[in-house]
């Protein structure tokens, strides 16, 4: 049996009923902050990740899935692509081949498949789902601003709190801007000097070439030591600061609880100033629903003009698996079941069938070689509210035998009026 490869999963009914709620709540929320849809391709040049998210990263030294083209074409021949494993870099390559910066602020959101050569487990997938925004744009459009971070976390608890989520928690950091980071580079190199021997392999690589990436690391004993380290908050410079501040002012004025982690420096190279991460219990060791940050200076890195942005990214397989709610409640189940009794019946079921759906009901149907009895079996097993009977002598009298599942109520309704029986109350 050919099975699904390693790390990927079929979604399947009733569940994607759950993915489609959650997807079509987030773009409602989208649409109340006036944020619109972009789709990039979903592989990229293999360099876009690399300038992009960053050579050290771990996404980008372990988990992409790379290949060589072998394209027909000249210009196709040896090109090295890579199935993305996040949006960003894609939507700011967008950014700049497409000038968007000529409409001013940028307000974009996508949906859709990523791809990392993880370890797979519970809520960690080969191909997982992202529902992401960003906001980017010039800075004279007031991109930079703190008040931009603040509408980004403010838009993320009222979604979680759209889908169902309550129980989260938001985690906030700022990582300052490159000046910091270099001071701060330079304490974490001291600080790790004389430990690093302890510690994993992937730390001791960490130490020599970006040091920051240490707190990346999840090996349990490597942690006692990870604490000891500074931490960023020492190393901001007053704008900094301020723009941290003014994010935290915001946040309270608008009611959005959050707890400050010095820790949280998030996988990616390109973050700046805020970082963030909302996490939820129930979710064990994969606890981080979603994150991000500010990434002023991408835009520049990717051969762009300078546009600051910040932006998030949810892993929707952990934001469903989440949910408190079943994918019974959401899936709408058929409103009426059609069963055809005897030769020639088929063509007045589906008559009827086209005049009902056009009524937006949810409408199945069997088929005339059905036995009454197979039919109301099959009604029952998809959950039907109703079945309808059309045998010869209900299309002689153009009314049909009508039979609420639940109740056991049957009537005989003219065709003009079944839809409005029909219609749920
Ligand atoms: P990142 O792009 O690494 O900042 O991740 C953002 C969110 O995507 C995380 O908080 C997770 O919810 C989700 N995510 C990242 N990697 C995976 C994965 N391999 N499987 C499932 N979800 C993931």
């Amino acid at each position: 049996m050919i099975k699904s490869p390693r790390g990927t999963r079929d979604l399947l009914p009733p569940d994607t009923a759950l993915w489609n709620f959650v997807e079509a709540a987030v773009r409602d929320v989208f649409r109340a902050y006036n944020f619109h849809e972009i789709r990039t391709p979903i592989f990229e040049s293999t360099e876009l990740f690399a300038r992009g998210v960053g050579e050290d990263t771990d996404i980008v030294s372990k988990e992409m899935f790379t290949w060589e083209d072998r394209g027909r074409a000249e210009s196709d021949k040896g090109q090295s692509l890579t199935l993305r494993p996040e949006n960003t870099a894609g939507v700011v390559r967008a950014y700049i081949e497409h000038k968007l910066w000529d409409r001013g602020l940028n307000k974009l959101f996508y949906i859709g498949p990523q791809f990392r050569r993880e370890r797979p487990q519970k809520g960690r997938y080969r191909q997982f789902y992202q529902i992401g925004a960003e906001i980017i744009g010039p800075a004279a459009a007031g991109s930079q601003s703190p008040a931009r971070d603040a509408e980004i976390l403010e838009l993320l608890a009222t979604l979680l709190d759209r889908v169902g989520i309550t129980d989260w928690m938001l985690e906030l950091n700022s990582v300052g801007c490159p000046a910091d980071r270099a001071k701060f580079d330079e304490a974490l190199r001291q600080a790790l000097a004389p430990v690093v021997g302890k510690m994993c392999t992937d730390c001791q690589r960490r130490a020599v070439t970006n040091p920051l990436r240490v707190f990346d690391c999840k090996v349990p004993e490597d942690q006692p030591i990870i604490d000891t380290l500074p931490t960023i908050n020492q190393f901001l410079d007053e704008a900094c600061r301020t723009h941290y501040e003014e994010v935290k002012n915001i946040l309270n004025a608008v009611g959005v609880p959050f707890v400050e982690n010095p820790r949280l420096v998030r996988g990616l190279d390109y973050y700046r100033l805020t970082t963030f991460e909302f996490t939820h219990g129930a979710l064990g060791a994969q606890n981080a629903i979603l994150g991000g940050g500010r990434y002023d200076g991408l835009s520049e890195a990717l051969g762009g003009p300078a546009a600051p942005g910040i932006g998030f990214a949810i892993g929707e397989d952990r934001l469903v698996l989440s949910l408190a709610a079943s994918a019974e409640s959401v899936v709408r189940k058929p409103d009426v079941y059609i069963a055809p009794l005897g030769a020639g019946m088929n063509r007045e079921a589906a008559r009827l069938a086209r005049e009902l759906r056009r009524h937006d009901l949810v409408v199945d149907l069997g088929d005339e070689s059905f036995r009454l009895k197979k039919s109301f079996e099959a009604a029952d097993k998809m959950g039907s509210r109703y079945i309808l009977i059309v045998g010869e002598n209900e299309v002689a009298a153009d009314a049909f035998a009508l039979k609420h599942l639940a109740s056991g109520e049957q009537v005989t309704v003219p065709r003009g009026e079944l839809a409005q029986r029909i219609l749920p109350k």
